[in-house]
């Protein structure tokens, strides 16, 4: 592998992101981070943005009185800023109303018309507005969306242009089977292998509202809004714009999306891809759920926390912590602030930060050489190249309690030969730049404060880099 192109779920703006979207954030950003590591800076492009057509938006804007541009940009900007106080590196936040996007979805959609997989018909069924998705009466719960069970399911019936989908079916289950790489993990697979055998072929524009992207040639309808956020993976790194870059980075290495999305990044996008000539995604990562005290977050129970609130007291690099190792990506998990203090308390303020301090304050009395340049271990890279971020970080913190351990048995406080002294302290600070090395993926401030602390030749004490609370 020599390049890698990483995208997160690009987030509806019907309101401002909360924690339960940040984690495939922060997930996305310690990939791109590391890869950024192991193949060079400029062979990793990270996307990131907001999803912000569709009747959802319009309504939402309608009700606080405000054009659904003023709106959408106000919800998006402020998902930026929310990404941006947990340190997260994309490359590109995209808007799907940004200019070009609407451009490359046109594109798209006229080269699979081309090849005869746009119909016009009529669409007489259900639809979720929360889910903004067609559902057939298997989908539904009696009669109800899983995901929005207190939404009325609307009955549609609509002139549309449809995709022909269906005609995709066998495709898509060669290449599920194919590829055991393609959706990760595992039990997604055999989830959408048993839904791809009833693939029917779904309405691909909306004609009673306009807060949309324009079909070509018929200004009445206007793209459905999984199908124009779809595209925003090619957009997002210059199909059309910038062919240098395109051809560079696609195909993208991992989506990562949450689960509820899974039959849209499996199935549909693939087929439309397919259909437009355009190669595959390598891997559809899959990730789970957070609850809040055993409570899923929604805003009807109350629970909804933005990251800000959370890094405005601990710091960014103690959210990333706390959620990368005590969850796990795949399945759901659960989180509280109580949780985060203990882990604060324990892993960074005790673990890792009481560790830097009595080092540093031991070097104080000898002048070292600098360290040798790190290398990263196999253990480490196989974990987070299969997504085990938690286990990675079990690793990293097995490391800090040996070099702990180390220092309690060497005693050197007791140590008065000053070369035996500079001997010790030398492997502690070794062992220190390499912790720090691994821990730039995961905690970037962190890292970096601790490498120009231990840069020697002369170490001296600062301030706790996790002071107790
Ligand atoms: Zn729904």
């Amino acid at each position: 592998m020599n390049k890698f192109y990483v995208t997160t779920a690009i987030d509806y703006v019907n309101d401002t992101i909360h924690l339960g979207h940040a984690f495939q954030k922060i997930a996305a950003d310690v990939l791109a981070r590391y890869y950024r590591i192991t193949l060079g800076k400029d062979n990793v492009f990270f996307l990131t943005g907001t999803d912000e057509y569709g009747q959802k938006a319009e309504k939402a804007a309608k009700e606080q009185d405000i054009s659904p541009s003023e709106f959408v940009k106000k919800i998006s900007d402020s998902d930026q800023k929310e990404q941006d106080s947990l340190n997260i590196s994309y490359d590109r936040f995209i808007r799907t109303t940004d200019s070009n996007h609407a451009e490359v979805v046109k594109e798209i959609w006229n080269r699979i018309k081309k090849n005869g997989d746009i119909y016009s018909g009529e669409y007489q069924g259900s639809y979720c507005e929360g889910c903004e998705a067609y559902y057939t009466k298997e989908d539904l719960i009696e009669g109800k969306c899983h995901i929005h069970p207190t939404l009325k399911i609307k009955i549609i019936k609509e002139e549309n242009y449809f995709f022909k989908w269906s005609k995709y079916k066998d495709f898509l289950i060669e290449h599920i089977n194919n590829n055991p790489d393609f959706i990760f993990p595992k039990h997604g697979a055999k989830e959408m292998l048993k839904f791809a055998k009833n693939i029917k072929d779904i309405p691909i524009s909306r004609s009673n509202f306009t807060w949309g992207i324009s079909v070509p040639n018929d200004l009445k309808q206007v793209v459905y809004v999984w199908f124009d956020a779809l595209i925003n993976y090619l957009t997002g790194v210059g199909f059309l714009k910038n062919k240098e870059l395109f051809s560079k980075f696609w195909p993208a290495d991992v989506h990562i999306l949450g689960k509820d999305n899974l039959r849209w990044h499996a199935l549909l996008w693939p087929a439309m891809l397919k259909s437009a000539g355009i190669g595959l995604p390598k891997t559809i990562l899959v990730n789970g759920f957070l609850n809040i005290n055993e409570q899923k977050i929604s805003k009807s129970v109350g629970n909804v926390i933005r990251p800000s609130e959370w890094t405005k007291k601990y710091g960014a690099d103690a959210v990333r912590y706390y959620l990368l190792r005590y969850t796990n990506i795949i399945d759901d998990s659960d989180i509280s602030e109580e949780k985060l203090l203990q882990a604060y308390n324990a892993d960074l303020a005790n673990g890792l930060g009481n560790l830097i301090a009595r080092v540093a304050k031991l070097c104080e009395r000898v002048t070292l050489k600098s360290s040798p340049t790190p290398t990263l271990s196999q253990d480490y890279k196989q974990g987070i190249e299969n997504f085990k971020f938690n286990e990675v970080l079990e690793i990293v913190w097995s490391r800090i309690k040996v070099l702990d351990q180390q220092i309690n048995s060497s005693e050197p406080w007791k140590v008065t030969d000053q070369k035996k002294l500079t001997q010790i302290l030398q492997s502690s600070v070794n062992g220190i730049v390499s912790v720090a090395n691994e821990l730039k993926p995961f905690l970037p401030n962190t890292s970096e404060k601790i490498e120009e602390q231990f840069k020697g030749p002369k170490i001296i004490s600062e301030k706790p880099l996790f002071p107790r609370i």
